[in-house]
């Protein structure tokens, strides 16, 4: 059997459902794509990674993910033998070569290969890139709002600059939040850092609203300082509403006016009902609608093209 990575022709006809990814400078067939088992990303979570969006044929936020890719590589001490700009240029690569005009696509470096704590052994970073098409919560969703949990699983140490770089290592805790959540019944689940404030849910970042104002909780809570969140915050403050970072306790979520989710595969999804109690009137707020409907067309409109 051939162990070498198989290379796909350009002008062979895609087989659906898996579509092609990018891993460590060849095109392969996602199904067929393997990485070795002394990949530190898979023997220690040693490893950055990107979620990103593709809408109507362009990537939505591209440098600003690409800028984040770097900034997390950088203070993991990866150093990858691939500019910013080839990085950019692989992903919009690989999304023509799918075919793919919306999808959501997964980045992920590993440190590279090597069995054993020491950095000094690990070599070769791991590179894969992987379109895949979108499963998001279903509209009635944004319609009705999102029932939230906080769950026990805190973020640890808000204080330790790790817990604010995107590592693959960190999100078991935010995988086991989520399990919380889901046994509750709950559509998000909210962690609270190890100081009892308000930090996150498990993937996405939360707002409230409040007189009018937009809050939510600044970087030094222990939260990934989301690329849909800086996005909202600038289209909310070009709309003309206070923007403020600010620590949040469950007291000011519970009295909020309304509350509001983003991240890039949620985007912007309301929050109605938190631990048992109706945010606001336990409906989406007309402040988030609007937001909502700001956010949509900036998506439909912005973004860097795919098309070379
Ligand atoms: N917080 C966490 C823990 C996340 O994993 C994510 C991304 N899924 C976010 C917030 C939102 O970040 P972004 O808007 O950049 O997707």
């Amino acid at each position: 059997m051939a162990r070498t990575k198989k290379l796909i022709d350009i002008d062979e006809p895609q087989v659906p459902p898996a579509p092609l990814m990018y891993l460590n400078g060849e095109v392969v067939h996602a199904h067929e794509a393997k990485l070795s088992v002394i990949d530190h990303g898979f023997l220690y979570g040693d490893g950055v990674f990107e979620g990103i969006r593709a809408y109507g044929g362009r990537v939505w936020k591209l440098d600003e993910h690409v800028a984040r890719l770097y900034k997390s590589l950088k203070v993991i001490l990866v150093d990858l033998p691939m500019t910013p700009q080839e990085m950019r240029d692989t992903i919009r690569m690989i999304l023509r070569r799918n075919h793919l005009t919306d999808a959501y696509i997964r980045v992920t470096v590993s440190r590279g290969l090597g069995l054993g704590l020491d950095p000094r052994g690990v070599s070769n970073p791991t590179v894969a890139i992987m379109p895949s098409k979108l499963s998001l919560y279903p509209e009635e969703m944004y319609e009705k709002g999102l029932n939230v949990v906080t769950v026990s699983t805190r973020i640890p140490t808000a204080d330790a600059w790790e817990v604010r770089v995107k590592s693959t290592g960190k999100y078991l805790n935010n995988i086991m939040a989520k399990f919380e959540a889901n046994r509750m019944g709950a559509g998000e689940g909210l962690m609270l850092n190890s100081a009892g404030c308000v930090a996150e849910a498990t993937g996405d970042n939360v707002f409230i609203v409040v007189g009018g104002k937009l809050l939510t909780p600044p970087g030094s809570a222990g939260i990934l300082e989301g690329i849909t969140r800086a996005a909202v915050m600038e289209i909310a403050t070009a709309a003309g509403y206070g923007v403020e970072e600010r620590n949040l306790t469950l007291f000011d979520l519970y009295t909020a006016d309304e509350a509001f989710l983003t991240g890039t595969a949620a985007e912007m999804i309301p929050m109605v009902r938190l631990d048992d109690r109706k945010i606001g009137n336990g409906k989406p707020g007309p402040i988030t609608n609007k937001l909502i409907r700001m956010f949509r067309a900036r998506t439909a409109s912005d973004g860097v093209s795919i098309e070379d």
